[in-house]
């Protein structure tokens, strides 16, 4: 692969208040607007918002998300947006609504404006949507080609949201750095069009993600939960989604997300946000590629303090059989499993055996 490649949203705002300069930012996307608005904020947020986007003289139909971003769900958006002839979708919400709205607009050519009201996840910045059934199980992800043009992030909001959102973003966003480490030592594919090698830009961001979350996560974590909105809670905010979001699809993610997902086979697990699945699945990751000590004293130390699952136990797995620790094993192996991109030989009793020791040293006692 001789080619690299690198990709992401045309525009990234960020600060409190921001949600009310909406009609600046969508009016010179389109004059006809489809707005998804996520049930929580349809009787808050909606009226403040169309009464913005007329006002620059965008017309506004509005939807109110479903709940779920399946493809009855997108269907009916897609339908929404086609009959107001909308040449801008804007999607304000958690990720599904995000994703909804991006995957609605890649089938009608519009362009996308992403308003993250949780920085639980790196969706607003991606050009990936995620597809689920109309019960929430995953289904598959969409590529819809482009970033979206506008990603706006009213710090305001997301300070308001559950702190436990932040620090499940942070679990998400610390898998980036050690993640886009894999995908270069194993040269794998980016996320950008069909597969590129990594940027020295991608992989740059990817490392002040981790850099960031470092300095600022605790004190972040410790104002939200006080619905404070300091610095730190900025520069965590960007990181959870700016830096973690372009580092994943400019450099790729590996086992983090890979156990994450195999874990998902087990019922247990499904009570978690996804970002406490992946804080748990670094740590499998640091132990699967053998990395130093001192790496998993880190990560392990930054999970604690926040909150996050570090042991099996923590994930309702306390009392996980054998058999099952195996069928994890096994569905982590499948061909098209992120776990791929490690740079170290797989077998799926290796990873089943590398998520029971990475619980183990969590624990504190012997592996
Ligand atoms: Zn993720």
């Amino acid at each position: 692969m001789t080619q690299r490649g690198y990709g992401g949203p045309l525009r990234y705002v960020q600060g409190p208040g921001t949600v009310a300069d909406i009609g600046r930012y969508a009016a010179p996307l389109g004059s006809r607007a489809l707005l998804i608005v996520d049930g929580f904020f349809w009787d808050t947020l909606r009226p403040e918002i169309e009464a913005a986007l007329t006002q620059a003289g965008v017309s506004a139909v509005s939807l109110r998300f479903g709940g779920e971003s399946s493809e009855t769900e997108i269907a009916r958006c897609v339908a929404a947006g086609r009959e107001h002839g909308a040449g801008v979708v804007i999607g304000l919400g958690g990720g599904k609504a995000l994703d909804t709205g991006k995957i609605a607009a890649f089938h009608i050519g519009a362009r996308i404006v992403t308003v993250p009201t949780i920085a639980s996840t790196d969706s607003p910045t991606s050009s990936l949507g995620v597809v689920y059934s109309p019960e929430g199980v995953y289904d598959r992800v969409v590529r819809c080609g482009r970033n979206p043009d506008v990603v706006l992030v009213d710090s305001e909001l997301i300070v308001q949201a559950p702190a436990r959102f932040l620090a499940s973003g942070m679990g998400d966003a610390l898998s980036t750095w050690y993640e886009a480490r894999s995908n270069i030592e194993s040269r794998s594919r980016n996320y950008i069009g069909e597969g590129y090698a990594a940027s020295i830009g991608g992989y740059a961001i990817a490392r002040a993600c981790h850099d960031t979350l470092m300095r600022d996560g605790r004190a972040a974590f410790a104002a939200a939960k006080a619905g404070r909105l300091t610095p730190a809670v900025e520069n965590i905010i960007e990181a959870n989604t700016l830096l973690s979001g372009l580092g994943f699809e400019n450099c790729g993610v590996s086992a983090a997300h890979g156990i994450h997902d195999a874990l998902t086979v087990l019922e247990p697990t499904h009570h978690f946000f996804h970002g406490e699945k992946v804080a748990f699945g670094v740590l499998c990751l640091l132990v699967l590629e053998n990395r130093p000590p001192e790496e998993f004293a880190e990560a392990l130390s930054f999970c604690r303090d926040l909150g996050l699952p570090t042991k099996l136990a923590d994930l309702g797995l306390g009392d996980v059989s054998a058999t099952d620790m195996a069928r994890v094993g096994e569905a982590a192996m499948l061909p098209g499993s992120v776990v791929h991109s490690v740079p170290v030989d797989l077998t799926a009793r290796k990873i089943a055996d590398c998520i029971v020791t990475a619980s183990a040293l969590a624990e504190g006692g012997s592996a």
